[in-house]
């Protein structure tokens, strides 16, 4: 579908430090916007990068209709610009969508839409190593009603925004026995905006306790572990790799994840999605057979972790050796993403 576009005159990319990018301070010059009215989608364009203008009245304001997405772009060695796995992002966005009340997003306007916003901003790619473009679509509701209803007009748009190689620091991790991210029923497996609401407060708190991460609980027990911050948990007890599965409703299904979940079965790694205690994790780790632990998730890839602490027990964990687990997925997903390797599953989608 060819979408109506408006080019910037003059492009901001010299404001980008390639050797010094900080992510979400500067956005790509354009972004795509499409409005929803009367049950339709309108045309989708891609306009220069600007403020929206909004009723102080706007539901999603007051009411928190929206949702949203995370994507990188890679620039390969031979400069073709290429997406992780979009597809799974546009079928998972339509899901919170509709937990959230809010209408699909057709291909036409989610990937047509992304693949030519970034095939126009292809410079804002950067190549080094590590290197991203962090794609982010989002959608909103826009009526300007504060009565309470679900909306009936809604604005999705795609910004995306330049990220710089991520060295992830192992990091310590609370493990709540307080706070709950996400219960049965609620809307913990969409990717809602009020679900990072509800934790700023308790990672204020840990942080001020000296930790990086809360490693969230089930909401009834307090025992079964859901997430690391934003990201999905994986725990290598002994030579078993142990994420806690997706049955419950609460986890966020990510991308990542399910990568990860693939190429652990192709190097007949043993993976078990099953829920998985704080006790358990608390044994192994007795028995000294907590050997790795980390999360995942599209902003860090992997981000290892060093402690967890959990009811006055610090739990040590050492850091990811070469060959270790950790750190074969992190490079077979870099190689994969940079193209060093066939991607054999088909995983990058070419943008030109
Ligand atoms: C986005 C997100 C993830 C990670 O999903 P990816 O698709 O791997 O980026 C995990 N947990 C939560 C709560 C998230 O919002």
């Amino acid at each position: 579908m060819e979408i109506i576009t408006q080019k910037v005159s003059d492009s901001r990319i010299n404001q980008v430090d390639p050797l010094d990018i900080k992510f979400g301070k500067i956005y790509s010059d354009h972004m795509l916007v499409a409005d929803y009215q009367n049950e339709q989608w309108s045309k989708a364009e891609i306009v220069p990068y600007e403020d929206l203008v909004l009723s102080p009245a706007t539901t999603c304001l007051h009411y928190g209709q929206a949702i949203f997405e995370g994507i990188k772009a890679y620039k390969t060695p031979s400069g073709e610009v290429k997406i992780f796995r979009p597809y799974e992002n546009w079928k998972r966005f339509n899901l919170s969508a509709q937990r959230m009340g809010m209408p699909d997003v057709p291909e036409n306007i989610f990937m047509d839409g992304m693949k030519q916003l970034i095939a126009l901003d292809r410079d804002w790619v950067p190549s080094s190593e590590g290197c991203s473009l962090y794609i982010r679509p989002f959608m909103i509701a826009t009526d300007a009603f504060i009565g309470v209803k679900p909306a009936e007009e809604f604005k999705f748009i795609i910004i995306s925004s330049p990220a710089g190689a991520y060295y992830a620091q192992p990091i310590k991790i609370f493990v709540h026995d307080k706070y709950t991210r996400a219960c049965a029923g609620g809307v913990g497996e969409a990717k809602a905006a009020g679900n990072y609401g509800a934790t700023m407060m308790p990672m204020m708190e840990v942080r001020k306790m000296g930790y990086d991460q809360i490693l969230w609980t089930d909401a009834v027990h307090h025992k079964y572990v859901q997430e690391i911050g934003t990201m999905n948990v994986f725990f290598v007890l002994g030579d078993t790799v142990v994420t806690p599965d997706l049955k419950g409703g609460t986890i966020l299904a990510g991308v990542t994840r399910a990568s990860m979940i693939e190429i652990l079965k192709e190097k007949g790694i043993k993976i078990e999605e099953r829920p998985i205690s704080i006790d358990e994790i608390s044994a192994a780790y007795d028995a000294g057979q907590l050997n790795e632990c980390f999360g995942a998730g599209t902003a860090a890839v992997v981000a290892p972790i060093a402690e967890l602490h959990y009811e006055g027990k610090d739990m040590k964990v050492n850091t990811p050796k070469e060959n270790s687990i950790t750190d074969m997925l992190k490079k077979e997903l870099a190689d994969i993403r940079y193209g060093r390797i066939d991607d054999k599953h088909n995983w990058m989608y070419k943008v030109c």
